[in-house]
This record gives C-alpha cells, sequence and structure tokens, in this order.
C-alpha cells in the first residue's frame, strides 16, 4: 500500500528535531525507516509529518567513556556490528547487531531506532537489559536524562520517551573476559527471532539472563537467575525459563511451544557462556 500523505523535513541537529516534535504532536521521528516505513506503508502509522534525523552525524559514534563504551543513537546495524571496540570490550552488543534482518536492514537499521521501536521480537533490547545498558534520552531545553534499560521497556511498542524526546546515545558496560552467549531460534536466517536469548555467564553480581519475544517487551528471565544463585546447574535452572513469561500466539509458534523453546535456549546460552 501507499502510505497516506505526510510532511517530510531533514534535520542537522538534535535540538532542531526536539523543537518539530514539540510544535507537531502527530509528527515522528524517521531514522533508519526499517521499522516506521513498513508500518506506513500498511497505514499502521500516519504522521503527519518525518522529521529526518539520518544524516546527524555526531550522533553515529562507537566510543569510549570511563568504564562504559557509549554507542550514539544512530549507528547503523553494521556499524555497531563491525566496531572492534565492542567486539573486544562488549562482544554480545557486536555479535547480536551482526543476526539482524539482512544486510540491507542493516546498513539503514539504527540501534536508536531498534530500541526507540520497543518491538518485544527485537534482539538489542534484550541485550541492552541483560547488559544493564543505560539510555541517554534528550528533551526540550536541553534536558537529558539517563534511563535504564530495565525501565527503558514498558510494553507493546512502548519506550519510555516523551513525544518530543530523542534517544541520543547507548551506554554499555565493558564485560571484558566475562562470558555472553545471544542465541536466537528462527527458521530462517533472516528472519526475527521466535525466541532469543540473551546470557552473561554469572560474575560477582550473578548471571544475567533475558528473553526476546517472551512478554510484551523484553524480560529477564529471573527464576533462571535466581536458580543459578542458589547454586544449580545450567540445566537445572533453565528448567524455569518459562516462569513469568506471557509469550504470544502467531503464526509462528504457540505460546506453550516458545515457552518449551525458551527452556531449551536457556540451557544452550548459559552453557555456552560458562564456557567461553
Ligand atoms: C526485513 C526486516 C528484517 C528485520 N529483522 C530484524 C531482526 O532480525 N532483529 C531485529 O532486532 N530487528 C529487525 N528488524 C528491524 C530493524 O532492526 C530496524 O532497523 C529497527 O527496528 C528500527 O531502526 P530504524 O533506524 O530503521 O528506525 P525507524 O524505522 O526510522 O524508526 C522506528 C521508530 O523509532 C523512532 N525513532 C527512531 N530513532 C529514534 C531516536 N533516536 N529517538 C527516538 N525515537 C526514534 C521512530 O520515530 C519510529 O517510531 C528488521 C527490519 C526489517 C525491515
Amino acid at each position: 500500500m501507499i502510505p497516506a500523505p505526510f510532511e517530510y523535513e531533514r534535520v542537522e541537529f538534535v535540538d532542531h528535531a526536539i523543537s518539530l516534535l514539540s510544535d507537531d504532536p502527530e509528527a515522528k521521528l524517521l531514522a533508519g525507516g526499517h521499522s516506521l516505513l513498513p508500518l506506513m506503508r500498511l497505514r499502521l502509522a500516519r504522521p503527519s509529518k518525518l522529521i529526518d534525523i539520518s544524516r546527524i552525524r555526531d550522533l553515529s559514534y562507537v566510543r569510549e567513556d570511563g568504564d562504559r563504551i557509549a554507542i550514539g543513537a544512530l549507528t547503523r546495524h553494521h556499524d555497531v556490528a563491525s566496531s572492534e571496540l565492542l567486539q573486544a570490550e562488549c562482544p554480545i552488543v557486536a555479535y547480536t547487531a551482526s543476526l539482524i534482518g539482512d544486510p540491507q536492514v542493516r546498513h539503514m537499521g539504527t540501534i536508536g531506532g531498534a530500541l526507540a521501536h520497543a518491538d518485544p521480537a527485537g534482539d538489542l533490547g534484550t541485550v541492552m537489559l541483560a547488559l544493564g545498558a543505560e539510555l541517554v534520552v534528550r528533551g526540550p531545553n536541553g534536558a537529558s536524562r539517563r534511563v535504564p534499560a530495565g525501565s527503558f521497556f514498558r510494553g507493546l511498542f512502548e519506550p519510555d520517551l516523551a513525544h518530543d524526546e530523542v534517544l541520543t546515545e547507548i551506554r554499555v558496560p565493558r564485560t571484558g573476559s566475562r562470558g555472553w552467549s545471544y542465541l536466537k531460534f528462527h527458521r530462517r536466517a533472516i528472519d526475527w527471532a521466535i525466541v532469543g536469548v540473551a546470557a552473561l555467564a554469572p560474575d560477582g553480581d550473578g548471571a544475567a539472563v533475558a528473553l526476546t519475544n517472551m512478554a510484551d517487551r523484553p524480560i529477564r528471565a529471573s527464576g533462571v537467575e535466581e536458580a543459578l544463585a542458589g547454586g544449580a546447574d545450567p540445566a537445572t535452572a533453565a528448567d524455569r525459563a518459562a516462569e513469568g513469561t506471557s509469550p504470544p500466539s502467531d503464526a509462528f509458534a504457540s505460546a506453550e511451544y516458545r515457552q518449551e523453546v525458551a527452556k531449551v535456549l536457556v540451557r544452550r546460552a548459559l552453557e555456552e557462556a560458562m564456557s567461553r
């Protein structure tokens, strides 16, 4: 289908984008367009105006910042996947970005767009949740706030972003030698996850395990984390992977099937993370 009519304006500065958003409650930001434009073509989204932020150069970077790695929100998935800094310091992020869609999607889609879209089937939100990443959000009058990934995803396609706020940066911890795994169960390499699992091996704070497409947002597998903290082995802990989940039933899989897959995938992810 053809999208409903809309205006278009390209901006070079974040504050200009914020001011245009403030002026028009029906306007929307356009980054890589790989989630928004399909919705517009189906007329599930009908913004009055697209504010194209994709050319804001100073929002595309991966750099060291103290004990964190800072990733500009407009960094494309391909650049995240091929960042030597992330491959060395937080490899789960680079690896997961390399699994997204196909080369075209990875060359257009941005990490900020993926997180702001807040699709529970998206891979990167789950990884950010497991890592305890921080998301930097800018609003009117230069206001800026940092949101923990754990509270950024509020529901289905519902990020903690006001209409006139822009996600500008994602801050991930250096995981160093800590073992990790991201496993994605799907039918074809380019497909979205039917179920996905991000796992970080236990350190001083215990293990971190998060799930993709097992609720209306990315969620921590708290039962698994609790079992591991209590000394359970990965296979025993993974049996609790379905606790607290509410996965969808759709054309790809039933909710019950997803819950069974999650148990298998969590076990494999923990074994991989602990052996790395
Ligand atoms: C064929 C295909 C396969 C895909 N496969 C996968 C997959 O396997 N795994 C996966 O995780 N994803 C997948 N994706 C989604 C992909 O990751 C998208 O690129 C991503 O979801 C959206 O990023 P974008 O930059 O294109 O955002 P856009 O589509 O431009 O924007 C998405 C939404 O976020 C808002 N937005 C964008 N940037 C910002 C910002 N900085 N601040 C605030 N709001 C913002 C927009 O207004 C819009 O509402 C796939 C997409 C396609 C088309």
